[in-house]
């Protein structure tokens, strides 16, 4: 059944897993009213991250159902709380992974709270009010300002969707290690998929040289056609992975939440894995960094940063009826290179 907060008066329609077999069914559920500090949210897009499977179906022994997975999350202010200054009805804006956080750990007030040890997800998390957070596979979500950010006016709502977790993911590590907008390194992308694809945006974006490093010979035909990547190493070639000063490792796919790496002059040995022995990693003074999705100062600055260089992911937009087949593919990997849900458009089972 559906929470019983009592300040959760409000009906929303959406989708939700009911139980490990991990299909998505229409679901009704409630919604907190909007609070002083939060604004209501007509969604319009959710993109479907990896994690949704992982949650729908209970992989990591940890959902509680019903879960309404979603957390790439687009549409348009509908409701403003009393407290909000920066935004107003009708703002284009966005909701990533993050619902609540201490907001009082130096990570918080860092603007870093994304690693607050308190920190609470948009969906299977727990808000401040103890209710269990329902994502973005629905047709509104009141979310607190502090976690919402406004999407430039030049970036189309549909393939920003995913920017909100597999774009932050690898722009993090962009970040950590200086090359945003710092041209001229060289830069390699491990896995071509929903989020190396970005990584790769990024990086000819900010005048990089980017080698993509996979482990399919396939996909090197469309990574230097369709996104023009300088280079293209097999994953199982030792010699030529040397070239990389930095490497971002973009696979999502069991890992647990949304981690980015960025490994600066690390690799030495044969394979792409993140384990590098002490001597590979003291010669040469080299480092190995882990990043968690971003903080929403971090998104905000990431999303301004792609509205600059119009950098959007590449998608195939699905409707609410076709969830469950779009879930399926993800499972195979046969997507390109994000799906997102059309969450406003027609659909016929509500
Ligand atoms: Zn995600
Ligand atoms: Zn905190």
């Amino acid at each position: 059944m559906a929470q019983t907060t009592p300040n959760h008066t409000q009906t929303v329609s959406g989708w939700a897993a009911l139980d490990s077999s991990g299909k998505a069914v229409p679901y009704t559920f409630k919604r907190r009213e909007n609070g002083v500090n939060d604004v209501t949210i007509e969604i319009m897009y959710c993109g479907i991250c990896h994690t949704d499977l992982h949650f729908a179906k209970n992989d990591w022994g940890i959902t509680m159902y019903p879960v309404v997975p979603g957390h790439e999350i687009t549409g348009i202010i509908t409701k403003v709380g009393s407290n909000v200054n920066k935004f107003k009805l009708g703002d284009r804006v966005g909701v990533g992974c993050l619902a609540a956080s201490c907001l009082e750990c130096d990570f918080c007030k860092s603007s870093r709270e994304n690693y607050c040890d308190q920190i609470q997800l948009t969906y299977n998390g727990i808000f401040w009010d103890g209710s269990i957070t329902y994502g973005g596979y629905s047709k509104f979500i009141v979310a607190d300002h502090r976690y919402v950010v406004r999407i430039p006016e030049n970036l189309p709502m549909d393939a920003t969707a995913p920017l909100l977790c597999a774009g932050i993911t690898v722009f993090s590590p962009f970040k950590d290690s200086n090359l945003v907008d710092t041209p001229g390194k060289k830069v390699g992308v491990v896995g071509l998929g929903g989020l190396g694809h970005l990584a790769v945006k990024f990086g000819k974006a900010f005048g990089h040289h980017v080698t993509v490093i996979s482990t399919s010979p396939s996909k090197e035909k469309e990574a230097r056609e369709r996104f023009g990547v300088d280079d293209f190493i097999v994953s199982t070639n030792a010699q030529k992975l040397q070239v990389c000063s930095h490497i971002i490792r973009s696979s999502e796919k069991n890992s647990r939440f949304y981690r980015g790496y960025s490994v600066s002059q690390a690799f030495s040995g044969a394979n792409t894995r993140i384990t590098q022995s002490k001597r590979d990693i003291g010669s040469g003074k080299r480092s190995v960094r882990g990043s968690m999705t971003g903080s929403t100062s971090e998104t905000q600055e990431m999303l301004d940063v792609c509205g600059k260089h119009n950098i959007t992911c590449d998608i195939e937009l699905v409707k609410t009826d076709n969830i469950n087949e779009a879930w399926d593919r993800l499972a195979r990997n046969d997507v390109r290179y994000r799906f997102v849900i059309d969450i406003a458009g027609n659909s016929s089972s509500l």
